[in-house]
């Protein structure tokens, strides 16, 4: 709009000028006289610019028809492509020109401007597979779905593009969250490259999604022979798919085979919790006590959970709490300093009635790491004891804002499930729950908890809950606000040859 507007009053500026320009030669005296082979002619000022204007102008046609001339000689040479070369080098020099406007456009994120000089490229050039890529990059830019999707179809007729407008069509199906048809063309495009990486990682992703997980293991094994994974996690990851498999079916009924796959997976990965589990289960299911006892232990050993205490249980699931708390032993004595061992042995002795043991058992847990799984031990023990009732109300007080320690997060969303599964519930990703603590953000506390010991009357517990709630997040904030500083300082520093001080006082004055 302003643009326009100013590029109407330059118009104006330039004709007014050459108007004023013309009156002012018209009224200067004089002129040139030119004489030649007789004839005499007389030009006054404005005449003589006109005059050089004019010869200029037919330099130039000059220069193009020699150009043309040389081209037709090279043509009654023999050079049958010289004439329409000359005529297509000025096509092709615009259409070069166009596309090259058409990149930066793309560059400088100008969707609409990047369409139509891919438009206007492919009218002078004729190459659909480079300026259909500039229209659908520009729509994308723009979110014009319906042209895209149409630059695309074009490029998969073309041979050499037919990878990139399956990709691009892929993409527009998986942001649309038709999976079915998005699945259909990672296929096609994993046929067509099967080393690409990142067809290889949504074509997966899809696949576990789909619950298709023969197919997955396939392009698992793609992925592994293209050298994109290393040994380790490829092992790890064919155990998530086979567990996976096993665990779509496993329940009493399971088949032996299916069975096999869940120790499988077990094998594959001695450390994954779900596997070791679950093969256990299987071992149990056929009266093997001895195997799932093996398989829990090595898992134990590797990473301590409480599902593989879990299990440990079921092993023997009518033995006395004096005979569950030696067979434990097992565990307990494997990894002796971790917080889930300490945790598993004070439950144990809580059911052994062993109070005032369970107690030693939990350590210094409730000062340094008082998650809602300790602070509840700790209130279990107190009732245990024969405490009085406002110390084991306070315990559970604070148990109820405490942060609720590791969990299955999902490493790319950090999105918190209840159990684990192959496939993250919220972005979809494959492979990405680990057992860890949730960043404070995650764990939102209820709201209006913070009046929960003044209701309950908890006297012992009621300024506990708010700072060990504090501690935790003070070091988070405190970085995130370093991380938030630097960035500006240094776009000051881009923005401003002398950096620090005029930008701080520009904030400064700014905030004021
Ligand atoms: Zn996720």
């Amino acid at each position: 709009m302003l643009l326009s507007l100013i590029k109407i009053l330059a118009f104006v500026a330039v004709v007014a000028g050459l108007t004023w320009g013309a009156a002012r030669l018209s009224e200067v005296a004089g002129g040139a006289e030119i004489a030649l082979a007789g004839y005499e002619v007389t030009l006054g000022p404005l005449q003589l610019v006109l005059a050089v204007a004019l010869l200029a102008i037919l330099g130039w046609l000059l220069f193009k028809a020699v150009g043309l001339l040389i081209a037709l000689l090279h043509f009654i040479n023999g050079d049958d492509t010289a004439v329409s070369r000359w005529f297509g080098r000025n096509r092709e020099r615009k259409g070069y020109k166009a596309l090259a406007d058409g990149m930066i456009a793309l560059a400088s994120g100008e969707g609409e401007l990047a369409m139509a000089k891919g438009r206007k490229a492919e009218r002078y050039l004729r190459r659909p597979e480079i300026t259909s890529i500039l229209v659908a990059q520009g729509a994308e830019l723009l979110g014009d779905r319906k042209t895209a999707e149409g630059a695309y179809r074009e490029l998969v007729q073309i041979d050499r593009t037919r990878f990139v407008g399956v990709r691009g069509l892929m993409r527009q199906r998986l942001a649309e969250g038709d999976t079915d048809t998005a699945l259909k063309l990672a296929r096609k495009a994993f046929e067509l490259k099967p080393r690409h990486s990142e067809t290889q990682d949504t074509l997966l992703r899809l696949q576990a999604e789909a619950h298709d997980w023969t197919g997955a293991r396939a392009t698992l094994d793609a992925k592994r022979r293209s050298g994109a994974l290393p040994r380790d996690v490829a092992r790890r990851r064919d155990a998530v798919l086979a567990l996976s498999e096993a665990s779509d079916v496993i329940d009493d009924t399971a088949s032996i085979e299916m069975r096999e796959k869940a120790i499988e997976a077990n094998r594959l990965s001695p450390d994954l919790i779900p596997a070791a589990v679950m093969a256990a289960r299987s071992y149990l299911a056929v009266g093997n006590g001895r195997y799932a006892t093996r398989v829990i232990r090595k898992a134990w050993e590797a990473e301590p959970h409480p599902d593989l205490a879990q299990v440990f249980a079921q092993i023997a699931p009518d033995e006395d709490a004096k005979a569950r708390l030696k067979r434990f032993e097992l565990l307990t004595k494997a990894r002796p300093d971790h917080p889930e061992t300490k945790l598993l042995q004070a439950e144990l002795l809580i059911a052994a009635e062993q109070f005032n043991e369970a107690r030693r058992a939990l350590g210094d847990l409730p000062e340094t790491d008082p998650t809602a799984r300790v602070l509840t031990l700790m209130a279990a023990i107190e009732r245990g004891r024969g405490t009085e009732d406002a110390v084991v109300r306070g315990w559970l007080t604070r148990a109820l804002t405490a942060p609720r320690g590791p969990q299955w997060v999902c490493d790319n969303c950090h999105h918190v499930h209840p159990a684990w599964a192959p496939v993250c519930g919220n972005c979809h990703a494959f492979d990405t729950l680990s057992w860890t603590r949730p960043t404070e953000s995650e764990t939102a506390l209820p709201r209006g908890t913070e009046m929960l010991p003044l209701i309950v009357g908890a006297d012992r517990g009621t300024d506990l809950p708010t700072t060990a709630a504090a501690t935790p997040e003070r070091p988070v904030a405190d970085a995130r606000a370093d991380t938030s500083e630097k960035p500006a300082v240094a776009e000051a520093e881009i923005v401003s040859p002398e950096p620090p001080k005029p930008a701080a006082a520009e904030t400064a004055t700014a905030r004021k």
